[in-house]
């Protein structure tokens, strides 16, 4: 992988991104991988030594990266905590590498640590990406130091907070940071799930990535009101929106919004490898932040 610096970001940035020093090892696949959809993570091993990603699009990685770097410091003299601690398991013949954030000892608690976005919580509980992850490190934590770990939580620290919002909203964050509990799985369920995802891996040909692996969001029929900037309403179906509109008096309109890929469009480092993507007609050709900028 070569790194670019269109936004011309300063050398200690651009350095530090260079030189983060996680590798896979031997390991035939690392927790995040197996969780990543299989062609999102075929296309990216097959095509490793072209790939090209810009500085500006990986400031959010290292700003997780700091979190945990922090936090790594809370086990110095603390025999009581395991902090970044690397796990490697053989299973159905392939060898699987996890890192988990931290472990407290005497309450046998796992916890990860996340910068991320409110909308990951708003509307729902624990996102399912993040049961999947935790429920992993704590099967290979039983079956690799015999700890069977008793409680969960992910500890999301919201790098997009707004005190205006909260004031605003019941359904959003009251704080910069919220405890997730982790619903836990029991072993057996943990242990089927991880086969299954390693088959989904191994299979020779990938399955095309599907709208929950690419964050699809829907097209919507928006009702427009002459004078007003946001929609009145927001349908997915045209025939409905057309029906309610019927009800309203003069001044309104209908305007298409398209649907959107979210994970192809910003964040898959596989994009510019992806048939799927290139033939799909949401494809606007801009693959960066640093490319839309230039562009
Ligand atoms: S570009 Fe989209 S469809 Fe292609 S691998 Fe990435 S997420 Fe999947």
């Amino acid at each position: 992988m070569s790194l670019t610096n269109k936004l011309r970001l300063p050398e200690p940035i651009v350095q530090a991104i260079i030189n983060d020093t996680y590798t896979k090892g031997d390991a035939d696949f690392s927790v995040t991988e197996l969780l990543s959809p299989p062609q999102l993570a075929r296309l990216r091993r097959d095509h490793a030594s072209e790939s090209v990603e810009d500085a500006s699009d990986r400031i959010w990685s290292l700003l997780g990266q700091a979190v945990h770097s922090v936090i790594e410091r809370s086990a110095t003299n603390k025999d009581n905590i395991m902090s970044e601690t690397t796990l490697n398991t053989n299973f159905n013949g392939m060898k699987i590498k996890g890192t988990f954030d931290s472990l407290t000892i005497s309450d046998l608690e796992l916890n990860d640590y996340k910068v991320t976005t409110v909308w990951k919580l708003i509307g729902g509980g624990c996102p399912i990406e993040w049961e999947q992850q935790v429920n992993i490190y704590r099967w290979m934590l039983e079956r690799e130091k015999g700890i069977l770990v008793k409680q969960a939580a992910v500890i999301a620290i919201w790098r997009d907070w707004s005190v205006r919002e909260a004031t605003r909203r019941t359904d959003y964050p009251q704080a910069q940071a919220a405890r997730v509990e982790v619903p836990l799985w029991d072993l057996a369920t943990t242990e089927a799930f991880v086969a299954a995802r390693l088959a989904l891996h191994m299979a020779a040909e990938p399955q095309a990535c599907s709208d929950e692996d690419i964050w699809a969001k829907p097209s919507k029929w928006a009702i427009m009101k002459k004078g007003r900037a946001s929609a009145v309403r927001l349908f997915e179906d045209q025939a409905a929106a057309l029906d309610f509109m019927g009800t309203l008096g003069s001044g309104h309109s209908l305007e298409y919004r398209p649907g959107q890929a979210t994970r192809c469009e910003s964040y898959c480092p596989a994009s510019a490898y992806c048939a799927q993507w290139q033939n799909d007609p949401r494809n606007k050709g801009i693959s960066s932040v640093a490319d839309s900028l230039f562009s």
